[in-house]
């Protein structure tokens, strides 16, 4: 009984799971997912849909169309969100062939030569690096930052806007036992503070490059107990160090890469979290329930015997019986209600 029930158990959890859109890469991440009290997200991607649009281009030192297009340009060869959403605002085809010598530094931008110009965009990490004065923009949003020869050029506004989910998620997330969310961010203070502010997220963290995540998380790591989880969810662009440091790591399957992953979101929902959750607890109670009962009724079987009580029929159904009851109920892992 135990020795097909436990497996078949944890088999049908992640059976249930990918039935929801949860891909489980082992068993023993459900065990972890059932013991996790801390959830930290990345932002962008993650908690945000990462669609940025482009909300006004101010300072700029040459027409708003051709900064568009430098930074589109740059920008061409990155994944991260901020470029793609860069390249739709731009609009037109992109030759990659006018930009050379890019380089991508993870949390601050991107630097480029397009048509042999030097050109930099980015945050203000970036500008402070490459050593120009950018100047702040006094609108909510992610601010873009655009050097043109060594000489700053204007920045781009833009904004992204919160999954319809995500406030969702944070408040199922503490109806299910979460002690804490976080949030950590490598964008700027206000945008970090108004995002965990409509979400209701317990704390956050911005303006942190992709290494300081990994120490956040390690911090975070060292003040809980062995026996409480961390999760952290991101997007898999720029994070996967993070994603591998924590005890479970979940990534968004659709938009990231999720090679660092533990567990996968096939369709970037943040309410598959809780989904992820809830299937694991339920998969970890139907396993411990069958390691009892099949122990249980065996050493009450033993008993019956020892005292000349138990007969032929006992015996079997204390064995197959209690196999057969242990596998039915392993079943029930595959079935998690809907939220
Ligand atoms: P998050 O932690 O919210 O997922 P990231 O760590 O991916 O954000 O990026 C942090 C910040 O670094 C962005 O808000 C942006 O200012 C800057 N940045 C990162 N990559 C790029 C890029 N390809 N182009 C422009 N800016 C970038
Ligand atoms: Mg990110």
């Amino acid at each position: 009984a135990l020795v097909i029930s436990i497996p078949l158990g944890f088999f049908a959890g992640i059976g249930g799971a990918s039935n929801a859109g949860v891909l489980v890469k082992g068993s023993n991440y459900l065990e972890t997912l059932a013991q996790t009290k801390y959830v930290v997200f990345d932002k962008t991607g993650t908690l945000t849909k990462g669609v940025f649009e482009v909300v006004g281009v101010h300072h700029n030192t040459m027409e708003e169309k051709k900064i568009l297009e430098y930074a589109a340009l740059a920008e061409s060869f990155s994944s991260h969100p901020i470029s793609r959403s860069l390249k739709t605002a731009y609009g037109k085809e992109i030759d990659q062939k006018r930009v050379t010598d890019v380089e991508e530094i993870s949390g601050n931008g991107v630097t480029a030569k397009v048509d042999g110009t030097s050109v930099a965009v980015g945050n203000t990490k970036l500008m402070k690096r490459i050593g120009v004065e950018a100047v702040e923009c006094h609108q909510v949003g992610t601010v873009i930052h655009v050097a043109i020869d060594g000489a700053y050029a204007g920045h781009i506004l833009i904004s992204d806007v919160l999954k319809p989910t995500s406030k969702e998620a944070i408040v199922n997330l503490k109806k299910n036992g979460i002690k804490e969310t976080v949030m950590l961010t490598g964008d700027i203070d206000k945008v970090a503070q108004q995002v965990a502010g409509e979400l209701g997220v317990d704390r956050v963290y911005s303006e942190l490059l992709p290494a300081d995540k990994v120490s956040k998380v390690e911090e975070l790591l060292a003040k809980k107990t062995e026996k409480e989880k961390l999760a952290f969810v991101g997007d898999g662009i720029n994070d996967a160090p993070v994603l591998s440091r924590a005890d479970i790591g979940i990534a968004m399957g659709a938009l990231g890469s999720d090679e660092a992953a533990d567990v996968v979101l096939m369709d970037d929902d943040p309410m598959k979290i809780v989904k992820a959750i809830r299937i694991a607890k339920k998969c970890m109670r139907i396993v411990y329930e069958n390691i009892y009962f099949a122990i249980g009724i065996k050493v009450i079987c033993l008993l019956l015997g020892a005292v000349g009580i138990a007969n032929m029929w006992v015996a079997i159904f204390a064995d197959v019986g209690v196999m057969i009851i242990a596998v039915l109920n392993a079943i029930r892992t595959l079935f998690v209600k809907k939220l």
